[in-house]
């Protein structure tokens, strides 16, 4: 990938999250203390304003400096988190991956969260979004196919009860609504697709 492509990659995924705010922090008020979108805002406002020297060295580069961002800037549970999974993609990553390679290191950053927030998919988080995208990237789907596994992965966090992260001290009560990390996940996996596909 050139610094073009990150560029794109890069704004496109702020651009949609700082869009996302009120939704996130609506979704944060419901099971949580209603500071997700707000915090994902300030970090990603945060990667925006310094994307071009982000772009401007490798993609494994890039992804490094946004993660770093991230866990500086968002903070909440969401910010290490998000900021594991990209150092850890980061790491994983070739500078021009293949769709393999691509998985791979999603794999690898799956893990890389699922060690830092001692959690594991069906609990009500992030990793229930991307662990479904991460097997549906593993059985081949195209982008349309990935972008409806991400949005049904996030619908059926609704139903599960939180067992980690804030949304747990809720029990029972968790239960009917979206997690708001596994919406803002969802919005992420579509601008991923949406900057590649722009790209092609
Ligand atoms: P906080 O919960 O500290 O207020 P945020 O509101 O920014 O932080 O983020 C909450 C989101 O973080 C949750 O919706 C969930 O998806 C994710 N999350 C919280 N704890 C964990 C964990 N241990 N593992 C994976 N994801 C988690
Ligand atoms: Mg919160």
């Amino acid at each position: 990938m050139d610094s073009e492509d990150i560029r794109l990659l890069i704004d496109t995924l702020a651009d949609r999250i700082i869009a996302a705010s009120d939704e996130l922090t609506a979704l944060d008020q419901a099971i949580g203390d209603g500071d997700h979108g707000i915090n994902m805002k300030r970090g990603f406002e945060a990667v925006k304003a310094d994307a071009q020297t982000m772009a401007a060295g490798d993609l494994p580069a890039a992804l490094h400096k946004l993660g770093m961002t991230l866990v500086m800037k968002v903070g909440g549970a969401s910010g290490p988190l998000y900021g594991t999974l990209f150092m850890a993609l980061a790491k994983a990553m070739p500078p021009d991956p293949d769709r393999a390679q691509a998985t791979s290191a999603l794999a690898s950053a799956i893990a890389a969260v699922k060690a830092r927030g001692k959690s594991e998919v069906g609990q009500k988080t992030m990793l229930d979004v991307l662990d479904p995208v991460h097997r549906a990237l593993t059985a081949g789907a195209d982008a349309e196919a990935l972008r409806s596994a991400a949005r049904e992965a996030a619908k059926a966090t609704i139903p599960l009860k939180a067992t980690r992260g804030r949304a747990s001290f809720l029990g029972e009560r968790s239960i009917g609504h979206m997690d708001p990390g596994a919406r803002s996940s969802e919005i992420m996996v579509g601008a991923v697709l949406d900057a590649l596909e722009q790209r092609s």
